[in-house]
This record gives structure tokens, C-alpha cells and sequence, in this order.
């Protein structure tokens, strides 16, 4: 280009063709441009390939002893549970990365019912597994799920919300884990198969267990209803691993029966029976029970995994303050350290905590919401205390009967 004719060149950006009057800035390189608006966009592509790429390089298996490892780091307690689904999800990748040859042996998918009282650690085993498998995660809750065309939300929404958390990717997707909370509640109610459709209960089970038998539901990409010129995207739902988690408050009674039935005459048995706590009749459920309890049998057939958790003592609800990587104490210190400021616990203060989660009857689930509230007047003050050196939280300061000791240095932290 002469000089003269590159004066009066208009520059446009090689991507989306606008002038370098209409857009914000320009960049050039030897005969291309770039507009910023085409940067932005560029770089979002590139940042969703490489998270797209991060999750999903992980096809390797994880052998069971080391699943079980890993989430002893972060769930305390429930061994058995831990146990039964480390094999689960071990034998569940290896028929998902062994896609079955004609005439071979057809291994059935297994995925896993959760038993245990509320704040156990159901939702949370199925969230720190899907992590440490590096596989997408999803929880949808079975109380507000309706078959498709009633009010409320369609089970293959959940699928649409597995997508979104796999970044849209179907390879990934198809890998996933689901985990249905409050499965127990879209029991039908007297135990007894209904004639009539009941769209609170057997409905909902039935939309459930196609998903979970294995299925290619077709949904639309973003979510929302489906219209006829929409593309939808077709997702098998057979590498889906389903974790259905329910608290089945009144299963210990039927467990009981059961067990006392077989029993009478041997009355030895009967009184040790009644001295079984809840948690250990869980651990004894049977199909049965499930039946009984409301559950539909085909579904009971298609959730062949079932194990029971049991309810948190304060020993172990003093570890789940303490222990875990993410445990919460762990978490406050290291907020307070992000402050420059050292934060002590009292350990009559942590019991305390526990003393007063275990009375409000929620597992750990209370933990947090103590311990916050312990913590608000404290993250309100720091900031502005610029000398402050440490904290220490007492028994008293969690029983709301005294503020919490201040130290202060004489010159001013640095963080
Ligand atoms: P639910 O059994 O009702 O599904 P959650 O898994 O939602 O209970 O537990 C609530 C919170 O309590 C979790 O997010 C986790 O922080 C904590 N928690 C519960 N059980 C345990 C456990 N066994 N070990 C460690 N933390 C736990």
C-alpha cells in the first residue's frame, strides 16, 4: 500500500469486520487486527476449552483403596459407607470406560441409595467423590420434581443443570454424578402400588427410574421448556452414576417389625432388638423395607448399592470442627491469618459448639451456623483494629456470655 492510499485505509478488525471507528481500540499485526470486543471473546473461548480440557482428561480409573483415602480427608466417620461406595463408583467407571462387545457379559449399572438421618454427610460423600474423580456434579432435590408436563421442575432438568456443571460438555456430562436428595419423599404413602397416577409420588419415581435405568433423554441446551424448532442435545444417561440420599424417618420401625417377626419365641433376640438404636436397624434395611417404606420396586431394583450412615456423636461432630481439610475452625483461622491476626480456640469453647449442634438435632448441618455466629462479631470488628494481634474464642464467648480476648501489639500489622 502506497502511503498515501494506507492515510486513507480504513482499518477493520479481521474477525468481525468493524471499522476501527466502531469499536474501542484496535490492534494490529502484519495485515490482521483485532478488535477488543473480538479479545474478550477469544479469550472466553479459550478459557472454557481449557477448563473443558482440565475436567476432562481424568479417564483413568482410581482403584477403591484410594478413593477411600481421599474422602477420609474430608468426611469423618461413616466407614462402612465410604467403603461401600468406593467400590461402587470404582466397578461403575470400569463399566463405563469398558463399553460392552456384543456377546459379553452385560454388567448392570449400580448406582446407590443413601440411608441416614440429616446431616450425616449423604450430600456431602456424593460431592467430595464427583470432586476427587474430577467428574461433574449435580443435586437435585426429589421433593420439587414432577413428571414432565406438570407444574414444577421436569426430571430431565437435572440433566440440563449435569451439562451446565460439565461446561457442555456431553462426553463429560455422560460421565457424571447426580445425587437426589429427599428421595424418601416421593414415597407413595400407605406402601401399597396405586392404581391411580399420583403425581407427588409413583409419578415422580417412574420419570426417576428411567433416568437411572439408563436412557437418551433429548434436553434442551440451556434449560427452560422445550419448543419444536429448538436443537436438543441428546444425552445417554447410562455412564450417569445416580446417588439418591434420603433421611427414611420411620424405616427403623418397619426394619424392626421385620426383624421382631422372624424373632418371636426367641425372646432373648427380641429384647436385644429393642435395644437397637436407629442407626443399626438402617444398617439392616432390606428391599423389603424399602417396599414397605413406599418405594417402587423397580426402582428399588435399579438402586442395588444401599448404605446406611449413621448418626454423628459429639466425638465425631467435634472432628468435623477440627479435622478435615476444609474444616471449619481451619477455615476461621485462616481468614483471620488473611488479616494478619491469629485466631485460639478454646477446646471448652469448640465442645460447647458441638454440645449445642448435637441438641438442635441436624447432624453437622448446625456446625456452620454456630460457628458463624460465634464469628460475626469478631470478622466485624477486625478490619478496623489495625493493631489487633490475636483472638482467643472461650467457652463464654460461645455461650454469648462474654466478648472474646483481644491482644493488641503496639505497632501496626502488616497484612
Ligand atoms: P445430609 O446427610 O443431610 O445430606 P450433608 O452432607 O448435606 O448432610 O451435611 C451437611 C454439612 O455437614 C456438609 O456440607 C459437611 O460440611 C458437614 N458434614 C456432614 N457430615 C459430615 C461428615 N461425616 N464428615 C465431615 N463433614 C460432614
Amino acid at each position: 500500500m502506497s502511503r498515501k492510499n494506507y492515510k486513507n485505509h480504513v482499518f477493520r478488525c479481521s474477525f468481525c469486520g468493524r471499522s476501527a471507528d466502531e469499536v474501542e481500540s484496535l490492534v494490529s499485526g502484519p495485515d490482521v487486527h483485532i478488535c477488543n470486543e473480538c479479545v474478550t471473546s477469544a479469550t472466553e473461548i479459550i478459557t472454557r476449552h481449557r477448563k473443558q480440557a482440565s475436567i476432562g482428561d481424568e479417564k483413568q480409573l482410581v482403584p477403591p483403596s484410594d478413593i477411600k483415602s481421599e474422602l477420609d480427608k474430608y468426611v469423618i466417620g461413616q466407614d462402612r459407607a465410604k467403603r461401600i461406595l468406593s467400590v461402587a463408583v470404582y466397578n461403575h467407571y470400569k463399566r463405563v470406560n469398558n463399553p460392552v462387545v456384543s456377546d459379553d457379559v452385560d454388567i448392570e449399572k449400580s448406582n446407590i441409595l443413601l440411608i441416614g438421618p440429616t446431616g450425616t454427610g449423604k450430600t456431602f460423600l456424593a460431592q467430595t467423590l464427583a470432586r476427587i474423580l474430577k467428574v461433574p456434579f449435580t443435586i437435585a432435590d426429589a421433593t420439587v420434581l414432577t413428571e414432565a408436563g406438570y407444574v414444577g421442575e421436569d426430571v430431565e432438568n437435572i440433566l440440563v443443570r449435569l451439562y451446565q456443571a460439565a461446561n457442555y460438555n456431553l462426553d463429560q456430562t455422560q460421565r457424571g454424578i447426580v445425587y437426589i436428595d429427599e428421595i424418601d419423599k416421593i414415597a407413595r404413602k400407605d406402601g401399597n402400588p396405586s392404581i391411580t397416577r399420583d403425581v407427588s409420588g409413583e409419578g415422580v419415581q417412574q420419570a426417576i427410574l428411567k433416568m437411572l435405568e439408563g436412557t437418551i433423554s433429548s434436553i434442551p441446551p440451556k434449560g427452560g421448556r422445550k419448543h419444536p424448532e429448538q436443537n436438543l442435545i441428546n444425552i445417554n444417561t447410562k455412564g450417569i452414576l445416580f446417588i439418591c440420599g434420603g433421611a427414611f424417618e420411620g424405616l427403623e420401625d418397619i426394619v424392626r417389625r421385620r426383624i421382631g417377626e422372624k424373632n418371636i419365641g426367641f425372646e432373648k433376640s427380641v429384647n436385644n432388638l429393642s435395644r437397637l438404636d436407629k442407626s443399626a436397624l438402617y444398617a439392616r434395611a432390606e428391599p423389603e423395607d424399602l417396599l414397605q417404606f413406599g418405594l417402587i420396586p423397580e426402582l428399588i431394583g435399579r438402586l442395588p448399592v444401599v448404605s446406611s450412615l449413621s448418626d454423628l456423636d459429639e466425638e465425631a461432630l467435634y472432628k468435623i470442627l477440627t479435622e478435615p481439610r476444609n474444616a471449619l475452625v481451619r477455615q476461621h483461622k485462616r481468614l483471620m491469618e488473611m488479616e494478619g491476626v491469629d485466631l485460639y480456640f478454646d477446646d471448652e469453647a469448640l465442645w460447647e459448639i458441638v454440645k449445642i449442634a448435637k441438641k438442635r438435632k441436624t447432624g453437622a448441618r448446625s456446625l456452620r451456623a454456630i460457628m458463624e455466629n460465634v464469628m460475626l462479631d469478631i470478622m466485624f470488628k477486625v478490619p478496623d483494629l489495625p493493631k489487633l494481634k490475636s483472638i482467643k474464642v472461650t467457652r463464654e464467648v460461645v455461650t454469648n456470655k462474654q466478648d472474646p480476648e483481644f491482644t493488641f501489639s503496639s505497632k501496626k500489622r502488616s497484612a
